[in-house]
């Protein structure tokens, strides 16, 4: 694998996207101190997966976003991409073996992991450099101080970076990945069988209450049977019942349409009936006119009859009271005729008396 190109946008010092084309041979970086040299050698760990903040002189995972100068506001992404090439001699087409790695992180979020613009994981992409004898910390990466480091290493350390050199740290890095896998396996048996042994205590209890339950189905298969039993004979019972309605249902259909019959006859009768009464019923309601128009010229009689008997009772008083006045009246007649015949005698006597003063007087006149 060639490094053919480092991208940078807003990590660490480099604010602006800032493009580095590696060419075939030795590629120096020279610049004044703090110019961000080992900053180019951190965004390559960092693409390459780097965890740890502190191999980047971090205090945290965020500090490798460009934190902003007096000039410059500070950014919320840090962005690296490094296109890798396979070797020429053993490929021709160029555009066929590049691969273009990227790693972004964005402020509180975390990172996010591409190989030719398709998200990855993390661990991919440090498999596919491991698988290239590269990685944050290969042998192929020697940072400022490192080379002391490497004379004063522990034999292991030293053999690691040997392995890598010789390019079997891919394997090595399966080989943990195998072993992390089986160890995963080995706990996942382990709980296996502790789940086993927990089924197994399970499985006595178990047993008694499927004993228990194939009792319970023997049980409930008779009673079931018992059930059946009963239900036939209240099948035949209600069956038996049934027939005797039946028959005693056709008997009153049969009276039924007995009686229907004779509603029949009886309302054609009732027809003839009918008929038959209707000028008799004119005639009664004739007749019955009739009675009332002479029951009123009765009573119109009767009324006359009583008002002629009461004049009648009048007229006899008044005749009677007529009678005693003409009683009275002859009586005062003949009381009259008796004063008249005594005024008479009277009278003769008082003419006599006269004729006698006039006999005196002429006698005393002569
Ligand atoms: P030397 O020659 O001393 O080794 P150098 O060129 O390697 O120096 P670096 O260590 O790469 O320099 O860069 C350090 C510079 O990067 C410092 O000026 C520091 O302020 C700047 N820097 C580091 N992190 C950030 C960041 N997150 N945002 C802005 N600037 C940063
Ligand atoms: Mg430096």
């Amino acid at each position: 694998m060639e490094l053919k190109k480092i991208k940078l946008h807003g990590f660490k010092s480099f604010d602006k996207p800032t493009e580095l084309d590696i060419y075939p041979g030795l590629t120096g970086i020279v610049g004044p101190n703090g110019c961000g040299k080992s900053n180019i050698l951190d965004s390559l760990q960092w693409v390459m997966g780097e965890t740890s903040y502190k191999n980047l002189r971090g205090s945290e995972m965020d500090d490798v976003i460009f934190s902003g100068t007096d000039t410059s506001a500070s950014r919320n992404f840090a962005e690296v991409s490094v296109v890798l090439a396979e070797n020429k001699l053993s490929h021709k087409n160029d555009s066929d073996n590049e691969y273009e790695i990227r790693r972004r992180i964005e402020r509180n979020s975390g990172s996010k992991y591409f190989i030719n613009s398709i998200e990855k994981r993390a661990k991919d992409v440090q498999l596919f450099f491991a698988d290239n004898s590269l990685g944050p910390h290969s042998v192929s990466i020697v940072k400022q101080g490192n080379i002391n480091q490497l004379i004063e290493a522990k034999p292991s350390e030293r053999r690691k970076i040997l392995e890598e050199a010789a390019g079997i740290s891919g394997l090595h890095h399966r080989k943990h990945e195998a072993i992390l896998r089986l160890n995963a396996t080995k706990a996942n048996i382990e709980r296996i069988n502790d789940i086993i042994n927990e089924i197994n205590t399970q499985l006595s209890s178990l047993k008694r209450q499927y004993n228990q339950a194939e009792k319970f189905k023997i049980i409930a298969a008779r009673i079931r049977q018992f059930e059946k039993e009963l239900l036939q004979i209240d099948w035949n019972t209600l069956t038996d019942r049934e027939n005797e309605l039946k028959n005693q249902i056709s008997t009153k259909e049969n009276t039924i349409k007995l009686q229907k019959n004779k509603i029949n006859d009886l309302q054609i009768k009732e027809g003839t009936l009918k008929k038959q009464i209707q000028p008799i019923r004119d005639n009664y309601n004739s007749t019955s006119e009739e009675i009332q128009k002479k029951n009123s010229s009765l009573l119109n009689i009767k009324n006359e009859i009583q008002y002629t008997s009461e004049r009648i009772n009048n007229t006899r008083n008044q005749i009677s009271i007529i009678k005693q006045d003409i009683h009275r009246e002859e009586k005062n007649l003949a009381d009259h005729k008796d004063q008249l015949q005594k005024l008479a005698i009277k009278k003769e006597e008082l003419q006599r008396n006269l004729n006698e003063i006039n006999k005196i007087e002429h006698e005393v006149l002569e």
